[in-house]
């Protein structure tokens, strides 16, 4: 039995299971892949103290740190249902039942993908999805952003300080972004805006994206950009389709949180990407990893013992 069972092995993860052993809790990860987003991750240079890094590296070290205490790490399992008692049960798809004082949700997020092709083949590329992570190795260039709604916009303006221009394109007839927002891209004089216009293809030349193609789904004709990036912008959807029920999510499906992490199932915390967190980063999911371990702390010491 565990004191603090954590669910997800990417940096939230790694970060709440440190600090849990550092207080000489029983601890284990259940990780269906450890290192999480930032394994797909090719360069990072906004994490703090470290000035560029590469994603497999980060992960390398993540793992060197988190294997440095008396960890617990099962790497390849996925969670598939919570079950609330006195002592919480972690189902896990391979069927094995895992028993726990606290559990500790931090799965993560995936960005929601256009699905069209040359998406995959340039991911990393050229195709980004992340404006504060990849903005700066645009600078100069033109780029896209897919999607109109408050991130895609929000995106935009970002980008165009730093860029040389950005093309915004909508699916819909108009932008969901809010008016503020879509008012002040307007004002900036290197954003366009195209609406009812859906991406059919990520060109590029075998090496790096060079353009984009999209339909204009009011007159149905075919139209080429030449650019060296592609923000792409729809959506990130939380990992918390396991948890069935129960625990208290915003209208994203993320998990709501408390200022120390706890969610509405008392013992039940969540921390990084996974949670209504403003603002979704890896030194950000570190800090609310740790956060959320030394609540899980709190709570654990007040608990009445059997
Ligand atoms: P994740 O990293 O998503 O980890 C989730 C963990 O949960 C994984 O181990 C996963 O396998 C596991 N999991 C999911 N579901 C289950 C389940 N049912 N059972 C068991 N385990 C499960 N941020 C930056 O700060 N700088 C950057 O430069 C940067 N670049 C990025 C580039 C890319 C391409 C991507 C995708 C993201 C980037 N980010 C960057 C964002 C950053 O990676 C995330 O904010 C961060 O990884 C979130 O950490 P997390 O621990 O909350 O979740």
């Amino acid at each position: 039995e565990f004191d603090v069972l954590v669910v997800g092995g990417g940096p939230a993860g790694a970060s709440a299971a440190i600090y849990a052993a550092r207080k000489g809790l029983r601890t284990g990860i259940v990780a269906d892949k450890f290192g999480g987003q930032v394994s797909e991750t090719v360069g990072i240079e906004n994490f703090i103290s470290v000035k560029a890094t590469e994603g497999p590296k980060l992960v390398a070290n993540l793992e060197e740190h988190v294997k440095d205490y008396d960890v617990d790490i099962m790497d390849g399992q996925r969670a598939s249902r919570l079950i609330n008692g006195r002592n919480f049960q972690l189902e896990l798809e391979s069927g094995a039942q895992l028993s726990s004082k606290t559990v500790l949700i931090a799965t993560g997020a995936r960005w929601r993908e256009m699905n069209v092709p040359g998406e995959q083949e340039y991911r990393g590329k050229g195709v980004a999805y992340c404006p504060h992570c990849d903005g700066p190795l645009f600078k100069g260039k033109r780029v896209a952003v897919i999607g109109g709604g408050n991130s895609g916009i929000e995106a935009a303006i970002d980008l165009a300080g730093i860029v040389e221009h950005v093309t915004v394109l909508e699916f819909d007839s108009k932008l969901r972004a809010d008016e503020v927002l879509q008012t002040k891209a307007n004002s900036m004089g290197n954003i366009d805006i195209i609406t009812q216009a859906q991406t059919t293809e990520v060109v590029g030349d075998g090496a790096r994206v060079q353009g984009l193609n999209y339909t204009n789904r009011a007159t149905g004709e075919t139209h080429h950009i030449e650019l060296a990036g592609i923000f792409v912008q729809i959506g990130l959807v939380p990992n918390t389709e396991w948890i069935k029920d129960g625990i208290l999510m915003n209208s994203r499906g993320e998990i709501v949180v408390d200022n120390k992490g706890q969610t509405s199932i008392p013992g039940v915390f969540a921390a990084g990407d996974v949670t209504d967190s403003a603002y979704k980063q890896i030194i950000i999911a570190m800090g609310s990893g740790a956060n959320a371990s030394l609540g899980a702390f709190d709570y654990m010491i007040r608990l009445e013992e059997p």
